[in-house]
């Protein structure tokens, strides 16, 4: 199968080809169709298989293709630690090289100024550990009303780490109508 086989949108095609990413992996070609067709999914991927890219492809399509430009945040992605969060965020500006879709990734243990100030400046898509995430939707910073595609990574170490009470409470503020669910489970050996 080749990427052009699953219709994505051409300025993601085009920044995928610049990655050198020839073929969808095994997550990606079972996981992209589903997101496309507005479906929840629930992966289960070892490291390094692409799943990153399974879940923020179909999800910038759909942002591309939505009427509403607003910077309010659409898409929202949780993860246990700071690394992955920054990782997933990098992710997400290399492929939406070629479209208008920011994102902003937030996670705790710095200062949260400088993430306040970009917050404050409106965002497509926010990358975040649990526990800033709460911090920051406490102060007023977040609002989850608009979110229309939600990621939990790694759900099954967020688990292991402890985060289930912060997870339900982040459930607790997402819309429940035309909400789409994305449970990403990481597993070393399959
Ligand atoms: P991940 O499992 O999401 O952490 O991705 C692991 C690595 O594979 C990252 O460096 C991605 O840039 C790369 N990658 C993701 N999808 C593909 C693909 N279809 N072809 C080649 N490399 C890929």
């Amino acid at each position: 199968m080749k990427f052009d086989e699953l219709n994505l949108h051409q300025s993601l095609t085009k920044a995928i080809k610049e990655l050198k990413y020839e073929t969808p992996t095994s997550i990606q070609q079972q996981a992209i169709p589903i997101i496309l067709n507005n479906k929840d999914v629930l992966g289960s991927a070892q490291t390094g298989t692409g799943k990153t890219a399974a879940f923020a492809l179909p999800i910038l399509h759909h942002l591309i293709n939505q009427k509403n430009s607003s910077k309010k945040i659409k898409t929202l992605v949780v993860t246990p630690t700071r690394e992955l969060a920054i990782q997933i965020a990098e992710n997400f500006t290399y492929y939406a090289k070629y479209t208008n879709i920011t994102n902003t990734v937030i996670f705790g243990g710095v200062k949260q100024g400088s993430q306040t100030d970009r917050l404050k400046k409106g965002v497509d898509i926010l990358v975040a550990t649990p526990g800033r995430l709460l911090d920051l939707m406490g102060q007023g910073y977040i609002s989850l009303n608009d979110i229309g595609f939600f990621v939990l990574d790694e759900a099954d170490r967020m688990l292991d780490m402890g985060f289930i009470n912060d997870v339900k409470k982040i459930l607790e503020k997402l819309p429940m109508t035309d909400n789409h669910c994305f449970f990403q489970l990481q597993c070393q050996k399959i």
